[in-house]
């Protein structure tokens, strides 16, 4: 058999090997109604109500580094991504289970740290944190949470559905967690350049970080959207697809699109990106729209619904309309803003095994 490198079928390549792989243990379970390929599972445990389970990784030094990150905030993020999946399928979080390996080099508090960080995001997403497991890592330190949450069948919300002629739109804005993880690696780079050169890292070196609260706090701490799940459910609102944005808008809408069939038409100067973002980008010459498609983290929900039900929702300020579902054969693109159509596919989202 030819030797093939992970990196050649890349991350969503090697979820379809997996998925052919494990294809063959799902008839025994007919109530397992969604298996991979959607932000959760979905289980069907009685006839009134749907069980969705997620389950996610954060590797240091992949997905973060413990010299910009504080523990604290890490285990906030951990219980956050997973909430975020929970609400992408318009379901509420009940509990988790949370494992963790680790060195066994690192002292007890830094554990504690963690798990204060885990225990009060916990609370603040109305979830049990119910069990998990420990264990000692050669590699750094390494969380895995798997999330349950519950829905009705009335609301559950997949990735499929959506229609031509669906309104695209976006809860918060975009772009800012990738704003902050570049400035925390500007900030990263400056202190190991301190210590390269033995001179000390004091207040005098470091940049003021307080104008930049906003983008650092998107990386560090993001906040799944668990309120406009609140919302959809009190004026009882189905969408008719959901993503949560991990990848990047541009990522995460094609996912939208082939999963339901349909092209997609958004334009550039609808996409919600916070002033603030922009400022950052221009002093690191960099651009903040770039990081609204493919920078990630954001952590908001991209939903499609109907002209008419979204009536319900108009009034409410945080969530923004960029586009329209649009037939299979027009492709998903963006309209920039001359009036150019630009192919979706040839900006990239984030691949954890691309090089
Ligand atoms: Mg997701």
């Amino acid at each position: 058999m030819p030797f093939t490198a992970i990196p050649e079928i890349g991350e969503f390549g090697l979820i379809d090997r997996i998925a052919s792989l494990v294809a063959s243990t799902l008839p025994a379970v007919p109530e397992l109604l969604t298996g991979i390929g959607d932000d959760c599972a979905v289980f069907r445990p009685s006839a009134e109500l749907l069980q969705v389970s997620t389950t996610d990784i954060l590797a240091e030094q992949v997905h973060f580094d413990l010299l910009t990150t504080p523990l604290q905030h890490l285990g906030s993020k951990a219980i956050s991504v997973n909430v975020s999946d929970i609400c992408a399928m318009n379901a509420l979080p009940r509990f988790a289970l949370v494992s963790i390996a680790v060195p066994a080099s690192f002292p007890v508090t830094m554990i504690e740290e963690l798990y204060v960080g885990i225990s009060h995001a916990a609370k603040e997403y109305g979830l049990a944190i119910a069990g998990g497991d420990t264990s000692s890592s050669r590699s750094g330190l390494v969380i895995s949470v798997t999330m349950i949450g519950e829905v009705s069948p009335e609301l559950i919300t997949r990735r499929s559905g959506a229609q031509p002629g669906d309104l695209v739109c976006v809860t918060g804005s975009l772009g800012g967690a990738a704003a902050g993880l570049k400035l925390l690696m500007r900030e990263k780079e400056i202190m190991l350049n301190h210590i390269e050169n033995n001179e000390p890292y004091t207040k005098s070196v470091i940049s003021d970080l307080n104008e930049y609260r906003e983008a650092i706090q998107q990386q560090l701490l993001p906040l799944a959207r668990i309120e406009i799940v609140r919302l959809f459910h009190a004026k009882h609102i189905q969408p008719s697809s959901m993503i949560d944005i991990s990848d990047g808008l541009s990522s995460d809408l094609q996912h939208l699109c082939r999963h339901s069939n349909t092209g997609a038409l958004i334009h550039e100067n609808h996409i919600p990106i916070h002033a603030g973002t922009r400022r950052i980008a221009d002093e690191l010459q960099d651009d903040a729209l770039t990081w609204a498609l493919t920078g990630g983290e954001d952590y908001q929900l991209l939903f499609t619904i109907s002209k008419e039900r979204y009536q319900a929702i108009a009034e409410n300020r945080g969530i923004s309309v960029i586009g329209e579902m649009t037939d299979p054969e027009s492709g998903v693109h963006l309209c920039d803003m001359y009036g150019m159509k630009i192919d979706m596919e040839s900006i990239k989202g984030f691949d954890h095994f691309s090089s």
